[in-house]
């Protein structure tokens, strides 16, 4: 019988189908390699090719925008948001217009080009988080931005259009929808049980045991019980925090650990799938501390988003959760 589950946090239905559960190799990804069209702008000695770097790493020094780097943070070269200008709202009739602020920036996350997150040494995947909290930091103090939006495309399939890998963030002048729902369900649980609705959540994962993936000193990765799609994967820090960027050394060396190990077992099941990476962090603003526990979401491209899906909002889930935790769970 399949199941409609309802999602804790969002409120949101999905339809895991228990009859013909799909296992990894029923999942045929034709993961095509980019065309390398000449010249790959994230490579040594091509630091000229994107512009002037934001951030970078360099444990040997060396001047800005020259090889010698770990990792960079350089502005995307074709932003979907401007960096300057005024935040502004206006009315148009009955219809709502803002001006488009933002910034977006990528994160070059290694000099190699033929590394993947999952191949790469730990030490650049907590590079990579350091880099993420360092610019939090700062895009933090420019009060026209309420958001960072941290995301990883790998994989064309999944839209990266370059296929060195790096990640990229996006600041925005608002609180984005998805964001919205996630904290109105967890302020709902919270004035209810003035308790934390993901410190809750990974409580009875760990006690329960079947939707556990991996764990260590400070984090745990799960199935979530209503996955979206086949895989989906949560990953929290053990401890209640609202806020990526309070991270400290040891919680950042435990979180690439996670990461790494979490990537490795995917990697060997689904045959290095396209996926996607999300970063769920607190917005800046008041009154979200002891409610909102920071997250990052974890997405393979398995399945199509088609017709049902857009128009009912509820998402087909051919593998249950149970399953796909036990899959992970078992790959060495
Ligand atoms: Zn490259
Ligand atoms: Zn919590």
């Amino acid at each position: 019988m399949p199941e409609l589950r309802k999602d804790p946090v969002t409120g949101r239905w999905v339809i895991i189908s228990t009859e013909r559960a799909l296992r990894p190799s029923d999942y045929k990804i034709i993961n095509e390699e980019i065309k390398k069209d000449g010249e790959c702008p994230f490579c040594p000695g091509n630091e000229h090719m994107t512009p002037p770097e934001v951030l970078s790493y360099r444990p040997n020094g060396g001047s800005p925008n020259t090889p010698g780097w770990n990792l960079r943070v350089v502005p995307n070269k074709y932003p979907a948001l401007n960096k300057y200008g005024e935040f502004n709202r206006q009315g148009e009739g009955i219809f709502d217009k803002m001006s488009g602020v933002g910034i977006h920036e990528v994160i070059i996350e290694t000099p190699d080009h033929d590394l993947t997150l999952s191949t790469m040494p730990v030490k650049f995947i907590e590079d990579l988080f350091w880099a993420v909290r360092d610019r939090l930091v700062e895009i933090k103090k420019d009060k026209r931005f309420k958001y960072v939006m941290v995301f990883k495309n790998h994989g064309s399939l999944a839209g990266a259009s370059l296929s060195h890998s790096h990640s990229q963030l996006v600041a925005l002048p608002i609180v984005p929808k998805r964001v919205s729902e996630e904290i109105y369900g967890a302020r709902q649980h919270f004035d209810l049980k003035e308790r934390c609705i993901f410190c809750d959540i990974l409580r009875q994962e760990i006690k329960d045991g079947i939707r556990k993936i991996l764990e260590n000193r400070d984090f745990i990765a799960i199935a979530p019980y209503a996955p979206r799609f086949p895989f989906e994967t949560w990953i929290l820090p053990k401890y209640h925090s609202s806020a990526f960027e309070e991270n400290q050394v040891h919680e950042m060396e435990n979180l690439a650990s996670i990461m790494k190990d979490f990537l490795t077992k995917v990697t060997k099941i689904l045959n290095n799938p396209p996926y996607n990476l999300v970063l769920h962090n607190s917005p800046f603003v008041d009154g979200i501390k002891e409610i909102y526990h920071w997250h990052i979401e974890f997405m393979p491209t398995l399945t199509k988003v088609a017709g049902f899906e857009w128009g009912t909002g509820f998402y087909i889930n051919p593998t249950p959760p149970e399953d796909s935790a036990r899959f992970l769970r078992e790959a060495e």
